[in-house]
């Protein structure tokens, strides 16, 4: 199934519970721009590549548009827009006022060298200049893409417009107008939603052994977060392979190893890929790709609780079954809404001028989770039903509401 497909599926699974008219489901399930372009680069050997490029913007009846840009092989149409969509509901989970949008470029990254990435960063601002803007739609980065190449769009944002304007974007470096707790924000805010989760549990996070799978900006810092309080680790994958340990893996040695040899397989003895979803383990962490947890992928996989961390990296087949398991899902638009929310922190300083410290935003990023988690899981228990759900119902009414408000449906 299409991954925009998967959207609109929750979006139908939970218009009823959000009291939304047909008119309103509707329009909720169609973006308001898609943007393409074909962006040319040169290349260091002389030659010129082009590659596809895409901006998608999704409902900013609460705010402006607002998602990261992903540089991937596989980044396509369909895929930009499920991504674009989902951020317009997570932002309106955790009460933030923007839309959503994303943008992606069909490339292998790891193929082109730090000059030819930032040509083509420089180029996907060139292409979208015109709709990118602090009140318009503010990217940010996503998966194999970084604060510098946030940077880079950033200074070309600047030229064409012939100011500074660092409420454009965020992810931004810390020297350009970025925002403390940024790097970690992710991981953060899932790490709280975990925690409020399992107050309501009785639970300890000491008491876990945990799977992650992914050890890019969002895996590693939350297998550090985990490690950090106290979980197992016992297994962590990349795209080369899986590290096990049943005693529990040295999490920060692994990923040090991973930062100086790039893949773990160059690190350690690996398992396969998905030896991940069969690790032995109370918790399974997604933070690599979209749908990783499938009907056919599900079978070995005997984790009490999914946190994820990654996009949609539950199939709605996958989610059906998890649930008649007993699994708690704790669905993406919740979980990883820690980085949007510290986007928005960036945001408001760049648009300020002020800098909050470290502690404002770990205090404002936990509340601002905690109290989503809560609402959440108070209308999961109301409407018995599941965190997926509930999160899609609470988001789709407060969107709906604004477009009411506006007179747009
Ligand atoms: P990233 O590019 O930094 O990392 C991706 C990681 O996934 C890499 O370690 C890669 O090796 C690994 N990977 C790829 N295929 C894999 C496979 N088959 N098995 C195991 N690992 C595999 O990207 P990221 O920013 O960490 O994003 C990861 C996910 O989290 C994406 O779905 C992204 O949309 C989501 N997310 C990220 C953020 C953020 O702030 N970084 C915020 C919200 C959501």
């Amino acid at each position: 199934m299409a991954a925009f497909e998967h959207f609109t599926e929750h979006v139908n699974a939970a218009a009823k519970l959000a009291g939304l008219s047909e008119k309103e489901r509707k329009a909720l399930e169609k973006p308001d721009r898609v943007l393409r372009a074909d962006l040319e680069v040169a290349l260091d050997d002389g030659s010129t590549a082009t590659f596809s490029a895409y901006r998608i913007q999704f409902n900013n009846a609460r705010g402006p548009y607002k998602g990261g840009i992903r540089f991937h092989p596989e980044a396509d149409e369909d895929e930009v827009s499920a991504l674009a969509a989902m951020m317009m509901v997570k932002c309106a989970v955790v009460g933030i006022p923007f839309g959503g949008a994303k943008g992606g470029v069909t490339v292998d990254p790891k193929k082109l060298s730090t000059r030819e990435r930032e040509a083509l960063a420089r180029a996907y601002v060139r292409a979208f200049a015109g709709d990118l803007g602090p009140d318009q739609d503010i990217p940010a980065p996503d998966v194999y893409t970084n604060p510098s190449v946030m940077a880079h769009m950033l200074d070309e944002y600047e030229k064409i417009t012939g100011k500074s304007q660092p409420a454009m974007i965020t992810g931004k470096p810390i020297a350009l107008g970025g925002s403390l707790g940024r790097d970690t924000a992710t991981a953060d805010g899932a790490i709280a939603v975990l925690e409020a989760l399992f107050e309501d549990e009785g639970v300890h996070a000491s008491e876990l052994t945990v799977a992650v799978q992914g050890a890019g900006n969002a895996g590693s810092q939350a297998a550090r977060r985990l490690a950090h309080v106290g979980a197992k680790v016992v297994a962590l994958s990349d795209s080369s392979g899986t590290l096990e340990d049943a005693v529990g893996l040295d999490v920060a040695a692994m990923l040090e190893g991973k930062e100086q040899k790039k893949e773990f397989s160059a690190v350690g003895k690996v398992a396969p890929v998905e030896a991940v979803l069969s690790a032995k383990a109370d918790l399974f962490v997604p933070a690599a790709l979209e749908e990783q947890l499938r009907e056919d992928t599900i079978g070995g996989l005997s984790t009490r609780y999914v946190l994820e961390i990654a996009n949609g990296p539950t199939t709605p087949e996958a989610d059906v079954l998890l649930a008649k398991r007993g699994v708690t899902v704790v669905p993406d638009v919740l979980a990883n809404a820690g980085g949007v929310a510290v986007s928005y922190f960036e945001w408001i300083q760049g648009r300020t001028g002020d800098r909050w410290g470290k502690e404002a935003i770990e205090t404002r990023l936990t509340e601002t989770m905690r109290s989503a988690y809560r609402e959440v899981a108070n209308f999961a228990k109301e409407h018995d039903t599941t965190l997926r759900e509930a999160a899609y119902a609470l988001a789709l009414s407060r969107i709906a509401e604004a477009m009411r408000e506006r007179g747009r449906v």
